[in-house]
């Protein structure tokens, strides 16, 4: 008998299209979302069939903290989508999915490029540089030095863009070919992006790391962290988070997921809100300077338009007169919230000297030039008109 000829290859599906159909498991019931298995065990028929399963030789569910739960695997298959992977994991935190990526990738030493979250520095300077693992810092502007600082094959270039509080933009594609001339791998977070504004995986990177705590999740109510990469780069990451702890509950993974499905209009409505504030606030006699990407006289602007598919939620304002100025027009504010974090439907506002840079001395903020007037906005999703008017009206009590 003469096989059927294949079929085409159906066109790939939009990224929206995917995120909401992304279903592993059907039931029985019609329900087109999948039940949440907040199970951590699972029962085997007899002795044989739970060796097969964990001796490899039939899939099966073991254990949840193995990352072994259909609710977490969906989530994981969602999350690979978004960053076109081949794998995802996903993990309790941001700093528990960059943990393990520096574990798992960084015993060779860690060259870091640009500003970090201060998690992440705290994570590299107090607990991976005394276990021995050599640690190296360049600022934005020093990525020419990387090539050099790179002495020993199997290292880790590590780096976020755009970065907090600067907006800095950096070149992933260049940073991956110094990396990969010297046999280094590049980790990007991707957190203030996001995936729908950027995709480092296609441009170079070998893995990337998301606070799934930001825009994610998106409604301030979850926190959960992912890596995307290849199934070569996501196994020895997935053996650390294995065996440090670090997985999230099902109804968190669940909950993520139904975030997922709303990302895309989400982020470009961020986008479109933060763009509507930096523009309101450029001309402001009361503010000095405006960081934002999608300005065109922003420093990295022009890199952004290239690598980034939309410019992200989080702005930076520097407030005319410094810290104490900026602190009341935060304190003014009324529809933003004053909060750390960013991504929620929310705006909030923070003053990075006061906060995620407080630990750092003023003397190294302004080497990383991060003044003490500066307020970090996230844009949220309420109408851009209030937010402005909000802006407007504090910033007119100075
Ligand atoms: C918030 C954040 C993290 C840490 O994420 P958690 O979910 O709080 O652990 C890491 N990187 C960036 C850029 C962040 O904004």
């Amino acid at each position: 008998m003469q096989s059927k000829p294949s079929p085409e290859p159906k066109p790939e599906k939009g990224k929206a299209t995917r995120i909401i159909h992304n279903r592993r498991h059907k039931d029985s019931l019609g329900s087109p979302y999948s039940p949440v298995y907040n199970t951590t065990t699972y029962r085997f028929a007899d002795t044989a069939s739970l060796q097969n399963v964990i001796e490899g030789r039939t899939p099966g569910n073991l254990y949840t903290r193995w990352g072994s739960n259909p609710t977490i695997q969906e989530l994981e298959q969602g999350l690979a989508g978004l960053e076109d992977a081949e794998d995802a994991l996903a993990f309790a935190s941001g700093m528990a999915a960059i943990s393990a990526t520096l574990f798992a990738h960084g015993q060779n030493g860690i060259v870091c490029v640009g500003d970090l979250y201060g998690g992440t520095q705290e994570l590299l300077t107090k607990h991976l540089e005394p276990l021995g693992i050599p640690v190296t810092f360049l600022l934005q502007n020093e990525s020419d030095q990387l090539t050099n600082t790179l002495n020993k094959p199997g290292m880790l270039v590590y780096c976020e863009t755009p970065a907090n509080p600067t907006l800095g933009i950096l070149d992933i594609r260049e940073l991956a070919q110094r990396a990969h001339e010297k046999s280094a791998l590049l980790a990007v977070d991707n957190t203030f992006a996001s995936p729908i504004n950027q995709r480092p995986l296609a441009l170079g990177a070998d893995i990337c790391v998301h606070s799934a705590t930001k825009f994610l999740g998106g409604h301030s109510d979850l926190t959960a962290g992912a890596v995307m990469a290849s199934g070569e780069r996501i196994q020895p990451i997935a053996q650390w988070r294995k065996n440090l702890g670090q997985i999230l509950s099902p109804e968190t993974a669940a909950l993520l997921s139904r975030s997922l499905r709303t990302l895309p209009v989400r982020v470009r409505q961020h986008n479109d809100n933060a763009m509507a504030v930096a523009q309101a606030m450029v001309s402001h006699p009361a503010i000095k300077r405006v960081l934002y990407p999608g300005l065109p006289d922003f420093p990295g602007h022009s890199l952004a338009a290239q690598q980034m598919d939309g410019f992200g939620g989080v702005l930076t304002l520097e407030v005319e007169g410094g810290q104490e100025q900026a602190a009341k027009v935060a304190d003014s504010l009324q529809v933003f919230l004053l909060a750390t974090s960013l991504g929620g439907v929310e705006s909030l506002v923070s003053q990075p000297c006061a906060t995620s840079h407080h630990g750092i001395s003023k003397q190294e903020r302004e080497r990383r030039g991060i003044t003490d007037g500066m307020l970090r906005l996230s844009v949220g999703l309420e109408d851009a008109n209030d937010l402005i008017a909000d802006l407007e009206k504090a910033l007119g009590q100075l």
